[in-house]
């Protein structure tokens, strides 16, 4: 391939489009003429300015954002999102957990520092390898949000259905499915994810979050950055943003405007998984640990059910030249992240290589 580069299936960061950065290092020394490159400019400067306003402009219209809704670049990654959004959102200091792996537990245990909070549905029997019936949920009277991580980066299961919130905000961690598909924000009350999965540098959190939910009222301890109404009324520039990571998402933004935007995305996107899935459904050694109503088209977990056997084909696949392979340890195995800028020879390359090693094990 160009550049000597592999078919690198990491989780996040993640392998972004080579046109960008193709693009960005041309830009490094010098953006635009402007004598320097992004990495040194002031976030005060007009230039940089600009960055960001057509960053948000680009995101706004890939995803159809109202104009109710505000668009904040944070940093501290999701994670402090799983302490900044009951901090701010919580005002009877109630909240609706549901819990489908890894990254929605981790929400929940940190949501539970800031209030009650209420565990309304788990797929924790079967290892969280499927999404539970959300159409009639145990909502709390009093709650204010009802909180889910939407696509499960380690179990690699994705919401086909948004739950029945009965009328609460829902909230959404669509860190490692951000723009892989056409989303109708007014559904939701935030929509928050980390941009190193989906769409570029580490470093980063974009939170698009309906205005209403941005409060001035809260408890004066909450520290100044760890409040929303801080970025929402400074521009995302309260401090010094990650200035670098907004330019990259940026360049992403307009290459996938330039693709044909979310939804030819998200055919893409399903062409390519249904490769893998395919052959997952076929094999004799390989097979899928999620329920086929609920899988991923971004994180596709799979195992033999051996762990001498997973380990061996990993280490296989790594040989050939195919990164980023093993599964995470609470799921073990395999895992393929194949994100908006894995192409799809990647994962035609990779399904050749599985079945070569099906057929010579
Ligand atoms: C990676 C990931 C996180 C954590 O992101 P950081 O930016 O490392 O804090 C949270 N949620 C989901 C769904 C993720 O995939």
């Amino acid at each position: 391939m160009k550049y000597d580069r592999i078919y690198n299936f990491s989780a996040g960061p993640a392998t972004m489009p080579v046109e960008v950065l193709e693009e960005i290092a041309a830009e490094v020394l010098n953006y635009k003429g402007s004598g320097m490159g992004v990495m040194e400019m002031s976030h005060r400067s007009k230039v940089f300015q600009t960055i960001v306003d057509e960053a948000e402009a680009d995101l706004r219209e890939l995803m159809g954002i109202p104009d109710n809704y505000k668009v904040l670049f944070i940093q501290g990654g999701a994670t402090l999102e799983f302490a900044m959004i009951p901090m701010n959102l919580m005002k009877n200091g109630v909240a609706d957990y549901i819990v489908t792996g890894n990254w929605s537990k981790k929400a929940y245990s940190e949501a539970k520092k800031y209030g009650k909070i209420n565990l309304i549905a788990t797929s924790e029997d079967r290892n969280y390898s499927y999404i539970p019936d959300v159409s009639d949920l145990p909502i709390s009277e009093d709650a204010d949000y009802v909180y889910i991580c939407e696509n499960e980066t380690i179990h690699g299961t994705t919401y086909s259905k948004l739950p029945n919130t009965k009328g609460k905000p829902l909230v959404s961690d669509q860190s490692s499915m951000f723009l892989s598909r056409p989303c109708n924000v007014a559904d939701y009350g935030v929509i928050y994810g980390g941009v190193q999965k989906n769409i570029g540098p580490a470093g980063l959190a974009i939170v698009i979050i309906r205005e209403d939910l941005i409060r001035s009222d809260l408890d004066p301890k909450v520290p100044t950055y760890c409040r929303f109404d801080t970025h929402a009324d400074n521009g995302s520039m309260y401090n010094t943003p990650n200035c670098w990571a907004i330019y990259v998402c940026g360049k992403v933004f307009k290459y996938l405007k330039k693709i044909g935007g979310l939804e030819e995305m998200e055919r893409m996107n399903i062409e390519k998984a249904k490769v893998l899935y395919d052959f997952l459904d076929s094999s004799k050694l390989f097979y899928g640990t999620v329920d086929k109503a609920d899988r991923s088209v971004m994180n596709v977990p799979f195992i033999t059910g051996d762990k001498e056997k997973d380990a061996a084909v990993v280490a296989a696949s790594k040989a050939a030249g195919f990164e980023n392979l093993k599964g995470h340890k609470s799921v073990g195995g395999l895992r393929a992240s194949i994100y908006n800028a894995m192409p799809k020879e990647g994962v035609e390359a990779l399904v050749n290589f599985l079945k070569e090693y099906e057929a010579n094990n």
